[in-house]
């Protein structure tokens, strides 16, 4: 099943169940607390917080979403990505638990035709209720799992509506590890669909950790939020081991592949395998990034997507691929993506335009920087030292954009260790200057903007939220 053919059935499914379908929102979110959209219920914050009247008791979305807390995953795990749709339907005081989960069963099992048998569920430990209604729709006991706080309970960190999740996940077999349900084995049993049950009221936090706050009651309007991964799901039906090899990012993991004159060995655990990943993953990421705005920076949501490139880039590098590759990755993201995605199409000139340029300078970079910390290591190893100081990590990201991870990488090639405690605490005082001065921009920084500016002049459309959203940000 393709996956044009999985967010149509899904809606379809939705729709004709009373929802109404609602856009995706922007990566950058109309949220000060929020640096990107993470989850489908970002845009509903307002209806679920009661702040705002929802104009409908229930809606479908597919919502983009970016999770940089996922980067280290990506390629090492099968089912992390950086970017990736999700699915969602929600309930503002209308439906509740027994709906929630007859609906995700019915789909999942009717609609989409998962075999049963390898279907698992999760559960908060508490949430007894949750237990019998999937016992209900056919789920033996054997196949439920109750975990904790930390995996199964939600709230959005400050005192308002939570409550218990319950996981559904799919297990894949033995190919991918022992036995032993979700709760022993994460990659085996791929968790697709999270819904989440707001029953409750918390209070404020007592500071000691997630979870530590007060249960203040039941909410008297529960309500629904839940999020199926499209690239998870994708990869079950098309009988594909990882997120790279679903349709959605296929052809672009084919272009890694011709660029890199060579196929991509699987999921293999090896360093190749993880780089063929990581360019073809976070092309996507990059690719949606840019059309909702984001320029690259070295604060903020710029700095995500500067990350992002770069990281692809040094990946492309050690696959032996010796020639500009963002550009191209990206463009088969568009080819691809563009028709489910407009966006993507219609900022295509701006997208290629701000790569291309983002990879010029990254060459320079690099050159000048790898320079500065080759001295830097032979210094240290002369002088008899196992350290490399603080201070010239912090110059590297700070005068050359160098990312951190290079740094560490490289010293750990010659033998040393970085002292990241005082290189965070250089990063830490100088975000606190930039704040209290106001301007976090360096000079160096400030003309990379106006270079962007120019591009933005010849490829940016009259309507270009993302731009004002960006500087705001640095
Ligand atoms: P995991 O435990 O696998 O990291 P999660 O519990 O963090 O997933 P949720 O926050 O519950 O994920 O998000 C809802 C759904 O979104 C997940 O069930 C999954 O299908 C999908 N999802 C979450 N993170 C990613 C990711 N990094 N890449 C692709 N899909 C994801
Ligand atoms: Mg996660
Ligand atoms: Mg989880
Ligand atoms: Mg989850």
């Amino acid at each position: 099943m393709r996956s044009a053919d999985i967010r149509k059935i899904f809606f379809e499914y939705f729709t004709s169940r009373g929802h109404t379908r609602v856009p995706s929102s922007s990566l950058v979110p109309d949220d000060p607390t929020l640096l990107l959209a993470n989850a489908g219920m970002n845009q509903f914050k307002p209806y679920f917080l009661g702040e705002v009247p929802p104009p409908y008791p229930r809606a479908t979305s597919v919502q983009k979403c970016a999770r940089t807390s996922d980067i280290d995953n990506v390629g090492r795990t099968t089912r992390h990505a950086t970017f990736f749709e999700m699915l969602g339907n929600f309930s503002f005081g209308d439906y509740f638990k027994a709906d929630a989960i007859r609906y995700a069963w019915e789909l999942l099992t009717e609609h989409y035709r998962l075999d049963p048998e390898k279907l698992w569920i999760t559960v908060y430990q508490d949430d007894d209720e949750a237990i019998e209604l999937w016992r209900q729709v056919g789920v033996p006991a054997e196949r439920i799992q109750r975990l904790g706080m930390d995996d199964n309970f939600w709230s959005m960190g400050v005192p308002g509506p939570c409550g218990p999740c319950s996981e559904v996940c799919y297990d894949r077999g033995p190919a991918f590890g022992p036995a032993g349900g979700p709760e022993a084995n994460g990659e085996r049993y791929l968790e697709i669909w999270n819904l989440v049950f707001m029953q409750n009221l918390r209070g404020e936090s007592a500071g000691g950790g997630k979870g530590d706050f007060p249960i203040l009651g039941e909410l008297p309007n529960k309500s629904i939020d839940t999020g199926l991964g499209l690239d998870r799901i994708a990869a079950i039906l098309q009988g594909v081991d990882t997120v790279c090899e679903t349709d959605l990012l296929a052809p672009t993991l084919a272009t890694v592949e011709r660029l890199a004159g060579r196929r991509f060995p699987g999921r293999n655990g090896s360093d190749e395998s993880v780089s063929f990943q990581v360019v073809t993953e976070h092309a996507r990421s990059t690719a949606f990034l840019i059309a909702d705005g984001v320029l690259p920076s070295n604060e903020g949501r710029g700095y995500v997507l500067r990350r992002l490139m770069r990281r692809a880039i040094r990946h492309a590098r050690s696959l032996g691929i010796d020639r500009p590759v963002l550009a191209e990755v990206v463009g088969s993201v568009i080819d691809n993506l563009g028709t489910d995605w407009p966006d993507l199409r219609n900022q295509r000139e701006l997208i290629t335009a701000v790569v291309s340029r983002e990879e010029e300078t990254f060459g320079v970079t690099l050159r000048q920087g790898t320079r500065l910390l080759e001295a830097a290591i032979t210094r240290t190893r002369t002088s008899g030292g196992t350290r490399l100081a603080g201070e010239t990590a912090f110059e590297l990201h700070d005068t050359y954009g160098f990312p951190i991870e290079l740094t560490l990488e490289a010293a750990q090639a010659a033998g040393l260790t970085v002292d990241e405690d005082r290189y965070a605490a250089l990063l830490e005082e100088q975000r606190r200057r930039a704040k209290k001065s106001g301007k976090a921009q360096t000079a160096a920084a400030m003309r990379r903007q106006d270079a962007y500016r120019a591009i933005l002049a010849q490829h940016g459309r009259t309507d270009f939220v993302g731009y004002t959203a960006t500087t705001a940000d640095t």
